[in-house]
């Protein structure tokens, strides 16, 4: 089995050796570490190999963990699917959320944010593939809603994420990708500038990095399989 030190330094290789084929300058492709279902002392030691940014799908599980980990300088990403219910946390405890997908949550994030911090950056989370069972909004409902919510004072409207449907066609993988991209610069032409794609995971990130991910969401790749969430201590059940 490699050690987390291998792995990362695997990802950050595979990111850079894209980023290079993409002929993208150096940095311009962020990795966030993808926890869920991993513990805070994991979270702790890739932090401590030098990896800043984490993100969190289910919220209780990332909760307790924000909270052990309250003493260390982590940014923290809120991936996963974001109901009315808990706006609230997240607004309060993340810097990123990366799946909002309704004009009634970002209301409630932005009035949410607390006073003291910086706006939430937001992505608009778009269901790039159509699948009927995806969340996110279908991309010609983006416009309006990158419109409605550009302008809302606790968020900072930052870009559009996507999860494309899984396919054993490697050869294909770059097309939900381009699709997004080409999305993300029609907002922009539109005045709404957009300067984020949150894209690309453990299995497709060089697809994603050669069509202009900014952000790539990584955890199998990290950490290794996932265990089931339900022996890690302080996550009950899914929620
Ligand atoms: C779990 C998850 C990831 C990471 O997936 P891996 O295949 O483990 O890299 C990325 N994005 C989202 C939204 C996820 O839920």
């Amino acid at each position: 089995m490699p050690t987390l030190t291998e792995r990362f330094e695997q990802v950050k290789m595979r990111i850079k050796a894209a980023t290079i084929a993409a002929e993208r300058p150096a940095g311009a492709v962020t990795l966030v570490a993808v926890s869920k279902a991993r513990s805070a002392s994991e979270i702790a030691d890739l932090h401590r190999l030098g990896q800043h940014a984490f993100g969190e799908s289910y919220l209780q599980e990332a909760l307790v963990k924000l909270n052990t980990l309250a003493g260390l300088p982590l940014e923290w990403h809120f991936i996963g699917p974001l109901q009315a219910n808990k706006t609230r946390h997240v607004a309060e405890h993340f810097a990123w959320a990366h799946s909002v997908d309704r004009l009634k949550l970002a209301k409630r994030l932005s009035e949410q944010r607390p006073t003291g911090l910086p706006p939430l950056n937001i992505c608009l989370q778009v269901n790039i593939s159509g699948e009927p069972t995806k969340s996110g909004i279908r991309p010609d409902e983006v416009p309006k809603l990158a419109a409605e919510i550009a302008n809302l004072p606790g968020l900072r409207l930052r870009g559009l994420m996507a999860i494309p449907a899984v396919t054993d066609d490697i050869e294909q993988a770059w097309r939900p990708f381009r699709l997004l991209r080409e999305l993300a610069a029609s907002i922009t032409a539109r005045g709404i500038p957009l300067d984020t794609l949150s894209m690309g995971m453990s299995d497709d990130l060089e697809a994603a990095v050669m069509e202009g991910a900014t952000l790539v969401r990584v955890g199998t790749a990290l950490f290794g399989p996932r265990p089931p969430r339900d022996v890690l201590p302080g996550v009950t059940g899914n929620q």
